[in-house]
């Protein structure tokens, strides 16, 4: 019996997996990283009571009865710009000009916006229209208050975060570090993209894609160069990758003469799960490798980018202390029939379509594991389960999100 999928998260989670150590980072380095502190705000956000629309402050009593009819007179004493608080306050009968953003002069205690006045002569406005106490105004700690935690350890920063950050004052949070990630592409007919193709040979781009994958989920990748198969080879370079805190490799997991990856492993480490049931990446590889997690990853491109995704993204989700490491999963109708049976759990690139205001999931035509194309623009990933099918358009089926977190 094969592990499902849902069993080898599980053990793979269940792994004592190290939390990274924390940094201090600038602001826009903050970007995408986790942060490692609570936030709790030095002032109350706003600062000061400030009008929200470009119009004349006023003391709403004073306008209890205006309208377009009967407009009521009030005497501009100045004109109170963002960044300029108003020396003198304001009295029954009076109003200031203010803008958006500007402090709502001492006595004010509402805004009339300049859509509802009319200036009939210098120093003189009509309000056309009443306002109630607190129209128009953003009170002093609306938003945020002195003392309060705004923002919670674990949280991933992103472009909102980043904002409230400036806003309470911080030039610089900490967070935790990226986890490292070692990548080691084995196989005798690799060539890096660069240097010469020689008959037989394919080109390298598993560590790319890994790469960009490890990048995409907040990790640091280390690409080292392809292990030739042999055991004396990859177990070098695993030892080289042990200064990483996550080791990848892919390739060598299957049951090829030369599929030397799952020796060096347990031999030297130790082999803790292989083989789960799906398609792709069914020879897919954990265990424990100089103290670190270790992933063997199927050497066809789509399987290492599927497992990478099922198991080593969470991973990295977990090592940097994110409350965010699963990824959305939507139950949606096909676009086009989907006729491919198999006895094992399948992972369908697809797309997604929209058509009015549907959303359906499109899988792509090719989903042989060596077809890279068929991944070009993958959105999501159809789960298809083992032994069903085939499905008509408009049946329903989980579809996880390549693109957000939940
Ligand atoms: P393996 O898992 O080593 O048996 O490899 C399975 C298939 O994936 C073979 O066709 C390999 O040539 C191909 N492959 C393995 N590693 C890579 C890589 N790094 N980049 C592109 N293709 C690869
Ligand atoms: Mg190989």
């Amino acid at each position: 019996m094969l592990l499902t999928v849902e069993e080898a998260q599980k053990r793979i989670l269940a792994h004592p997996l190290p939390i990274m150590p924390t940094e201090r980072v600038s602001l826009l380095q903050a970007w995408g990283r986790v942060l490692a502190e609570d936030i709790v705000s030095g002032d109350d956000i706003p600062r000061f009571t400030n009008s929200s629309m470009d119009g004349f402050a006023v003391l709403a009593n004073d306008l209890s009865q205006a309208s377009t009819a009967q407009p009521v007179a009030l005497r501009v004493k100045g004109t109170i710009a963002a960044g300029h608080p108003s020396a003198q306050s304001l009295a029954p009968g009076e109003a200031y000009k203010i803008m958006t953003g500007a402090p709502l002069p001492e006595g004010a205690d509402a805004v009339v916006q300049s859509e509802w006045t009319q200036i009939p002569e210098e120093n003189q406005v009509l309000a056309l229209a009443a306002v109630r106490p607190g129209q128009n105004v953003r009170p002093k700690g609306q938003d945020i208050q002195r003392g309060e935690q705004v923002l919670q350890t674990g949280s991933v920063i992103k472009a909102p975060i980043v904002g409230i950050l400036a806003t309470v004052g911080r030039k610089e949070v900490m967070v935790y570090r990226k986890p490292r990630v070692a990548i080691i592409a084995t196989g005798d007919e690799l060539v890096d993209p660069g240097q010469e193709l020689e008959p037989g040979k394919i080109r390298n781009s598993n560590s790319y894609a890994l790469a960009a994958s490890s990048l995409a989920a907040g990790a640091e990748p280390l690409i080292f160069p392809p292990a030739a198969d042999t055991q004396e080879m990859i177990s070098q370079r695993f030892r080289q990758a042990s200064s990483a805190d996550i080791i990848l490799s892919s390739g060598g997991v299957s049951v090829g003469d030369f599929d030397w990856v799952k020796n060096v492993l347990s031999t030297e480490g130790s082999l803790e799960l292989w083989r789960v049931n799906m398609k792709p990446g069914k020879p897919v590889t954990f265990g424990t490798l100089h103290n670190r997690p270790f992933f063997g990853l199927p050497g066809n491109p789509v399987s290492a980018l599927v497992t990478f995704e099922l198991f080593v993204r969470p991973v990295i989700r977990m090592m940097m202390a994110s409350h965010h490491w699963q990824r959305r999963v939507l139950s949606l109708p096909l676009y086009q029939p989907f006729s491919e049976v198999h006895d094992r759990r399948h992972y369908v690139r697809s797309r997604l379509v929209q058509d009015g205001d549907r959303l359906y999931v499109w899988p792509y035509q090719k989903q042989d594991s060596a077809v890279q194309s068929s991944w070009r623009e993958a959105e999501a990933l159809m789960v298809v389960p083992e032994n069903s099918g085939p499905y008509r358009s408009g049946e329903v089926l989980p579809v996880i999100l390549l693109t957000t977190d939940s």
